[in-house]
């Protein structure tokens, strides 16, 4: 960088001082914002000047040629030019003001209306008396003779001058308050012509090569003010590319430092021994999809290298015996191994099926949860720093708490979702490098899985143990509710059990669990008198929720009245019915979740969504929980409708904020991504190529929005 450069003119600072021009500048020092336009541009996000580049226009409009009203079809969202010729307001009902502006464009009238929004009237009188030029646009409608734009986005056609919003291809940018369309094309151009010339290309020369893309200047300028269309589509696959593509790299790298340096325990497992054994453990046969990952694990422990595997199986699926089989080759290694659970109700199941199962060979398993007493939890600690006990389970209680292990060989993490990549990351480094074995029933959209896990090998359990029979599911209004207890007492004749869900009360903990128990008090005494009533809900302590578990489990309860805390791995498979009340509050995933409660025995199941949707997404929701059981559909449904941001929570759950791909939409351009990047870190995994060196400072930059690992 030229050291005798010119002081910037957009910067207040001082000459001498002035450092060179970086995205990182914040706005507020461009000439033209002050402080009411910087407060106005951070509630856009926009703090720096790179933030203000990566504030990506919602559409643009082309107005190198407008649309003559003449021409215009009903229905077509359209971009059209003309001078106001008139507005009334008129009162269809009282107190609904509705304003209608006539405008004119070369002889053909278009009409536009808002209801509600006196002050358009105004200024558009004042619009009738200058005769400024004023942009439309919105979907063209049919309305008798005329055509009509119903809330019309519009904006006042610059003067001669302002060359940013006429004749061109325009930006049409998220806007707020205090910061209008033309300021913000004005800022960015401004911002363009300084910073520009210091946007480094990030992507090597043989990648652009390869997959045909603009430089990076280019593409930064034509997403703001295109020169073309054309020039548009290319700029924004360009961008989307490169987000991607450092996306990628920074996983291919953190599963290089995972696999390669650090060299893993090696175990020794023989297949066929581990097939005897097991099945002296298990009362039941694997299955194939069971066996096979058992199977992966068992070569990834063997190859001295440290395993990183993500064990991906819809509810019901047998992930359990999986995660023993794991667990009994670092046994048989002489390591321990630890299960961690997102709940101590889950912990504690764990721990009571593990237990059955290993009794018998005389294999003690601890359990670790919050709610041990000190003396209890000493004892566990001791037995681990010991060595002494080999297999444990519990909460993350075990990994926050300084626990530490004697030879720890083996984490396996249940219901990955609910652990953050961080903590993922926290459990791996305790101990030396054990192999880290994730789990989730959270089908996770195969679109996800390579950004989210793209460091993780994955097995995936896409078949059910045999003798199940799909749960059917049946959606009921309201008013319908009697019917669906008469139909659920015939069960509870059959000594089948029932779990009814209440309604998703979100202001607090405490209402919801207010909420519960009215409910199975009213189910108690009113609906099901005959019957043994349970209440579950998430203000209960820990070892009265065991207990109520323990009893519905052992068919002391026949109904379980609870909010979702039984959404996770419970099993308890003579339930045979799941009833969800305002199931439309619940999303997909966790709909998904809570049916698969059910289903989990020999016995024909069924899972009953009473809702009255009030939006058609809500409709949406229930409509295809009755027409599927497939995890995947479904959440891949559930993508779709909620979008990835909120898939599982981005911020925990590693998603990466992404300002301009979508994973779904831009899925092709992912995994063209993919390849060359795991390619380019292959060829150079230090990234010590001259080549390379943009790449890795953009490396450092992207590192701390996506919260990854360094490169070190
Ligand atoms: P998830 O994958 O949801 O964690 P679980 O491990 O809890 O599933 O298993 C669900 C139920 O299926 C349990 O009751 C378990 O004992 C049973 N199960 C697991 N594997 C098999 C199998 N191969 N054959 C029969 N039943 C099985
Ligand atoms: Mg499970």
């Amino acid at each position: 960088m030229p050291t005798d450069r010119q002081e910037p003119a957009h910067t207040q600072v001082n000459a001498k001082s002035a450092p060179a021009p970086s995205l990182d500048d914040p706005v507020r020092h461009m000439r033209g914002v002050g402080s009411q336009g910087s407060a106005a541009l951070a509630k856009l996000g926009i703090v720096t000047v790179g933030d203000l580049l990566r504030h990506v226009p919602r559409r643009w409009e082309d107005r190198t040629q407008f649309r003559s009203v003449a021409e215009l079809e009903s229905g077509e969202f359209v971009t059209v030019c003309g001078v106001v010729l008139s507005t009334t307001t008129t009162y269809p009902r009282p107190r609904l003001p509705l304003t209608k502006v006539l405008l004119d464009d070369d002889g053909s009238a278009l009409t536009l209306t808002w209801f509600n929004q006196l002050y358009i009237e105004r200024l558009f009188k004042g619009f009738a008396l200058s005769r400024k030029p004023i942009v439309v646009y919105g979907q063209a409608k049919r309305v008798g003779w005329g055509i009509e734009i119903t809330n019309p986005e519009w904006e006042e056609l610059g003067e001669d001058g302002d060359s940013l919003s006429a004749n061109r291809i325009v930006p049409i940018y998220p806007a707020t308050e205090g910061m209008r369309q033309s300021r913000l094309r004005r800022l960015t151009e401004f911002a363009l012509e300084v910073y520009l010339p210091y946007i480094e290309e990030p992507l090597p020369p043989s990648v652009l090569l390869r997959h045909r893309l603009v430089a990076s200047q280019t593409a930064v300028r034509n997403l703001h003010f295109p020169e073309s269309m054309e020039m548009l589509g290319a700029a924004r696959r360009r961008l989307i590319f490169e987000e991607f593509f450092v996306l990628q790299v920074l996983l291919a790298l953190r599963r290089r430092a995972i696999s390669t340096l650090a060299s893993g325990i090696r175990l020794v497992v023989s297949l066929e021994k581990l097939r005897e054994d097991m099945s002296e453990i298990v009362p039941f046969q694997l299955t194939t999809a069971q066996q096979r990952a058992v199977g992966e694990i068992a070569a990834d422990v063997g190859s001295g290298r440290v395993m990183n595997r993500l064990l991906q199986g819809d509810v019901g699926s047998g992930k359990t015996m999986v995660a023993l089989a794991a667990m009994f080759m670092a046994y048989e290694n002489g390591y321990q191994s630890v299960m961690m659970a997102p709940t101590e109700i889950l912990a504690q199941q764990h721990a009571i099926v593990l237990r059955r199962l290993l009794d018998p060979l005389g294999i003690a398993v601890e359990l670790a949860t919050g709610s041990l007493t000190i003396k209890e939890k000493r004892g566990v600690l001791e037995r681990l720093m010991g060595g002494q006990s080999r297999i444990a389970v519990g909460t993350h209680a075990l990994i926050q708490e300084g626990v530490e292990f004697a030879s720890l060989g083996l984490v396996v993490i249940d219901e990955q979702h609910r652990f953050g990549v961080l903590q993922r990351q926290a459990l791996a480094r305790k101990g030396r490098q054990p192999h880290v074995l994730v789990m989730t029933a959270t089908p996770i959209p195969r679109t996800l899985t390579l950004t989210l896990y793209g460091d993780l090998d994955v097995s995936i359990l896409d078949e059910l143990p045999p003798g199940r029979k799909p749960i059917v599911t049946h959606w009921k209004t309201g008013d319908r509710r009697n019917q669906v207890y008469s139909a659920a007492q015939r069960l509870l004749n059959e000594g089948r059990q029932v779990y009814i869900v209440c309604p998703l009360v979100d202001e607090s903990e405490k209402l919801q669990a207010k909420s519960a128990t009215q409910l199975s008090e009213h189910i108690a005494t009113d609906v099901f008198p005959q019957y043994r009533v349970g209440l579950l809900h998430g203000q209960m302590k820990a070892d009265e929720k065991d207990a109520v578990m323990v009893r519905f489990k052992t068919h002391q309860l026949d109904i379980l009245v609870s909010t979702t805390v039984i959404e996770v791995g419970i099993d308890v498979p003579n339930a045979s019915v799941i009833i969800i009340e305002d199931a439309d509050r619940f999303g997909l995933a966790q709909l998904h979740q809570l049916r698969g409660r059910v289903g989990r025995g020999s016995h024909a199941s069924f899972c009953v969504l009473i809702a009255d949707p009030k939006s058609a997404d809500g409709r949406a929701r229930m409509e295809i929980m009755t027409q599927t059981n497939d995890g995947f559909r479904i959440a891949e449904e559930d993508l779709k409708l909620r979008g990835p941001g909120e898939f599982c929570g981005t911020r925990q759950s590693g998603i990466p904020e992404l300002y301009i791909a979508d994973i779904l939409r831009d899925f092709d351009i992912l995994t063209e991504t993919r390849e060359t990047a795991f390619e380019l870190v292959e060829s150079d995994p230090s990234l010590r190529d001259a080549a390379h060196q943009p790449l890795r400072r953009a490396l450092h930059r992207y590192k701390s929005v996506f919260e990854l690992m360094s490169v070190s």
